[in-house]
């Protein structure tokens, strides 16, 4: 018998999310498709599709839609209004199947939810064709699998390693550890901004390649960064922001050399916390770059205020060891 398909795109939240998915639909007896890596044939396909104002992350989104709508029968397409209890995600993860049937048609889609009544884990959640459709022991029984494989994924993550590597590790089942060498750099933002070497321009290979340890926010659990903001007058309600101020402070305290700030250019929820991490940033004395990506995002622009700020860290560091 045929196997049903399901297409995950591999944009906005699959870097949290994406091998737990993966795991469930195949102990589900699917198989799940993930679309290949960002290139430029997918982000025009974005483009074309999304609305001008949209950001970036969420067209990308919609040109994995598009490329993966003939190879598979069903699309996730998951909407988010909450991950962690008494916080909300931006308000673009929660219209994004009406946004991706909007560009994509009338294909089947299959919508697992994320919200103050039912969590990501919960049975609630997950796609009502998946909770009708099949028998509610197995259901269970994949859902207990992907929830294990999801904290395994998380666990390597704060073990050092970046989401792909530690997808990887899962997928094969092995236990590598993460090279540990100074100097170290944080990198901070959406994980999807983070984690698509396209979008980025392949940012962590650069930051690699000049001889940096790469921190993320990923490798902080998200007990630790609550706490690190336990002194805000206000609590931040927006989950990744939270993620990114927290990370923020964590990095410091480690002794980054510096910090280098990936933002979506038109995000709003980004507004608020950019100026409040460039606040920190220099009440600490910690140097800060702030790049914003969109698609006309020039290679050469980029790359050079990357490789000066990088200069001016190496730098510093060679005078303070004197
Ligand atoms: S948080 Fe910002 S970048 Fe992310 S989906 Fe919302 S508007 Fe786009």
């Amino acid at each position: 018998m045929r196997r049903i398909k399901i297409g995950i795109p591999r944009a906005l939240l699959y870097f949290w999310y994406g091998p737990a998915w993966r795991v469930f639909f195949q102990e589900m007896g699917l198989t799940p498709l993930v679309s290949g890596p960002t290139g430029k044939e997918i982000l025009n396909a974005g483009v074309k599709a999304a609305v001008e104002e949209v950001c970036l992350p969420v067209k990308i989104f919609l040109g994995h839609s598009l490329t993966m709508q003939t190879q598979c029968d069903c699309l996730l397409t998951p909407r988010y209004i909450s991950v962690n209890k008494g916080e909300f995600i931006c308000p673009k993860f929660m219209g994004l199947p009406e946004m991706t049937r909007q560009a994509v048609g009338t294909g089947r889609q299959l919508i697992w939810k994320s919200d103050h009544k039912c969590h990501w884990g919960s049975l609630k959640a997950l796609p009502r064709e998946i909770t009708s459709g099949y028998a509610q022991s197995r259901v269970k029984k994949s859902l207990k699998k992907a929830k294990a494989a999801l904290e395994a994924y998380h666990l390597l993550m704060q073990g050092g390693l970046l989401p792909l590597e530690a997808e990887t590790a899962l997928l094969k089942g092995s236990q590598p550890s993460a090279a540990d060498y100074e100097p170290a750099i944080g990198l901070i933002g959406h994980p999807y901004c983070l984690h698509d070497a396209f979008i980025n321009l392949g940012t962590v290979q650069l930051l690699r390649e000049q001889g940096f340890k790469v921190l993320v926010p990923e490798m902080f659990p998200a007990r630790q960064i609550a706490l690190e903001l336990r002194d805000l007058p206000k609590p931040l309600f927006w989950t990744l922001g939270q993620r990114i101020l927290g990370a923020f402070r964590l990095m410091w305290k480690k002794g980054v050399a510096g910090v280098v700030y990936l933002s979506a250019f038109a995000c709003g929820p980004e507004a608020l916390i950019g100026e409040m991490v460039k606040r920190e940033s220099k009440a600490a004395g910690l140097p800060l770059l702030q790049l914003d990506l969109d698609e006309h995002s020039g290679e050469a622009g980029f790359i050079t205020r990357m490789e000066a700020f990088l200069d001016l860290l190496k730098r510093k560091r060679r005078y303070s060891c004197v």
